[in-house]
């Protein structure tokens, strides 16, 4: 309780800490665990009325991970491994929340966190980092992190007329908490990304009639969901620190022996044996595992498209549909659903595709959604439209740095930072898997808790040699931007049309935006950087100019 008081002692300027975090999600969590761990005064400051950051807003049904939930979820602290119980192979949102808000408690951490409270504005102030909320209190603190996620921004809704629909308009990242009841209703959905996927799946089990409006198919791969057993779930927590430590080196954070074959090492036949034992085995990662060169060649990426389609063939009854449901781009390069049943929905008498590549989308008026070609009535219309992704939320707020620099000007070509940790001229600026770095092209938990750890390395080095601020070099922040982009350039990946390169938000530049190198490749850089005393880092023993910005 002292403590507590202690850091709320508001000297007029707001409330005074070493280290505020922004945002409750896996990150933020983690991040206060650490700081608190570390001795440091430190809040996190959370939008929503609860922890759990995109899962707590993405409520919708049919919502589930995409990683299976023994390794999405922490390592750090053995309590939270002994006493958590994961029901299934791949979570449900209620069942991750519940375990965020079961690390919560049991780590103490609620009573370090702000509720309701929305950060408009970040300027630093000598080595002070003044953050403005929309509401009360304000902080100053020497450190702010952004633990404030990659897909936390909803796109903006860019379908003229959403907003004269009669009926009800649901946003899939802003779901009511208690729920929809379809039931008899004819129900729209637009937007066929994995929130789209998991989504229909569901309500076409309640509505009357459901409409998905597809604009680009996606590929999806069967989750192969269970119940995990007792015996699995025991054997996994006897060989977790070994299964952890081979998340950490591998590429995507999942730990699963990376493969040493090129798709044309092996025979036809061979090849298709290994794309089936993948689609038997489920997941996000059924085909890319198969063969080394799958996001590189794009003859042998071919191989596995096919596959792929001819799946959908075989599940989809109606060969129109499911023409229209095949994917084109690159496998992989846009994110890989995971689905239960997503194709075989579409055998339901009253489910209908409407291929907007064939008849477009006009405008959504009072009564429904208008194409090209026709007027589809509907009671209701689910949005799943996708985010601005990776630089929306951090972009949302207005963080000036130094000289009264906005990190929007300093970005506006694309962002800039070194390890995707830090950016020049916003000292004490740290970003928990910001753009960069593996973040989203990996296991979220794996890359946060190394996130977590370096900024946490980061911070004890500071106090150690008695430094006030830290910030990447110029010039390292340049060679780390070229390095990403030119890893990039080597793969498939920046040729689709994804969110990975910001092309589905109007007016954000076209940045290939996270490091496409690997958890394991990345995590040895940023040792090389530590164990070298910080290369590419700046630090300073007295506060940097003094910029107060109107
Ligand atoms: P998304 O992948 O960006 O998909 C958005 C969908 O909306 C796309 O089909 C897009 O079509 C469509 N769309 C956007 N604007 C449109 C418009 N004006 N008219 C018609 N269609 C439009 O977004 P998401 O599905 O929310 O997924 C984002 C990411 O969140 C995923 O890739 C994944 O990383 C994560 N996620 C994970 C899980 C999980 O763990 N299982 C679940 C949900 C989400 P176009 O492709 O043509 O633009």
């Amino acid at each position: 309780m002292a403590t507590q008081m202690a850091i709320h002692e508001d000297v007029g300027t707001g409330v005074h800490l070493d280290a505020l975090v922004v945002g409750a999600g896996f990150a933020g969590l983690a991040m206060q665990f650490r700081l608190r761990a570390m001795g440091l005064r430190s809040r996190i400051v959370e939008r929503g009325d609860g922890v759990g950051g995109t899962w707590y807003w993405n409520r919708y049904p049919g919502a589930r991970c995409d990683i299976e939930s023994v390794d999405y979820c922490y390592s750090f602290a053995p309590e939270l491994l002994d006493e958590w119980t994961w029901s299934e192979r791949f979570a449900t949102q209620p069942e991750i929340l519940a375990y965020l808000e079961f690390v919560a408690e049991r780590l103490d951490l609620l009573r370090d966190i702000d509720f309701g409270v929305n950060v408009t504005t970040a300027r630093l102030v000598g080595d002070q980092w003044a953050v403005a909320t929309s509401g009360q209190p304000t902080y100053q603190a020497r450190f702010l992190i952004m633990a404030t996620g990659n897909l936390s921004e909803p796109k903006p809704v860019d379908i003229p007329g959403f907003d004269q629909f009669n009926g009800q308009v649901l946003r899939t990242s802003n779901w009511p908490k208690d729920g929809v009841d379809f039931t008899g209703q004819r129900v729209g959905v637009i937007g066929t990304g994995s929130t789209g996927i998991q989504a229909i799946q569901v309500i076409a089990k309640q509505a009357a009639e459901l409409t998905v409006f597809q604009r680009t198919p996606n590929y999806s791969m069967p989750a192969q969901n269970r119940p995990l057993t007792d015996e699995y779930r025991a054997q996994v927590r006897e060989t977790f620190t070994a299964r952890r430590e081979m998340a950490r080196n591998s590429d995507g954070g999942v730990p699963f022996p990376a493969t040493r074959t090129a798709t044309f090492d092996v025979s036809e036949q061979e090849r298709e044996r290994r794309y089936w034992q993948g689609w038997r085995r489920g997941g996000i990662n059924a085909l890319s595992h198969a063969f080394t060169d799958y996001f590189a060649d794009e003859v042998a990426n071919a191989t596995a498209q096919e596959f792929a389609r001819e799946r959908i063939r075989e599940i989809v009854h109606d060969p129109a549909t499911a023409e229209a449901l095949c994917p084109v781009h690159h496998i992989g390069t846009k994110r890989t659903c995971v689905d239960i049943e997503y194709y075989q929905t579409y055998n339901l008498p009253h489910v209908h595709l409407v291929d907007l590549r064939q008849e477009p989308l006009v405008s959504i008026d009072s009564a429904g959604v208008q194409t090209t070609e026709r007027h589809v009535d509907l009671d209701a219309l689910v949005l799943a439209l996708g985010f601005d992704a990776i630089t929306g939320a951090m972009l949302g707020i207005d963080i000036r740095g130094r000289d009264g620099q906005a990190l929007q000007q300093a970005w506006s070509q694309g962002p800039r930072t070194y390890l995707g940790l830090m950016t020049h001229d916003f000292p004490n600026l740290f970003m928990i898997t910001g753009p960069q770095s593996p973040g989203v092209l990996s296991n979220m938990v794996v890359s946060i808790e190394q996130h977590v750890d370096v900024i946490g390395q980061a911070l004890a080095f500071m106090a150690t040699h008695n430094y006030r601020t830290m910030e990447p070099d110029r010039a390292a922040e340049r060679d780390w931007v070229d390095h990403v982009d030119d890893l990039a350039a080597q793969t498939l990946y920046p040729q689709a049309k994804s969110w990975y390169t910001g092309v589905n938000v109007e007016g954000k530049p076209r940045v290939f935006l996270p490091y496409v190198n690997g958890c394991g490749n990345y995590r040895k850089k940023c040792q090389d950087v530590i164990d070298s005393g910080w290369r590419g880092f700046v630090f300073a023993k007295e506060p940097s100019t003094v910029q107060v910005n109107p």
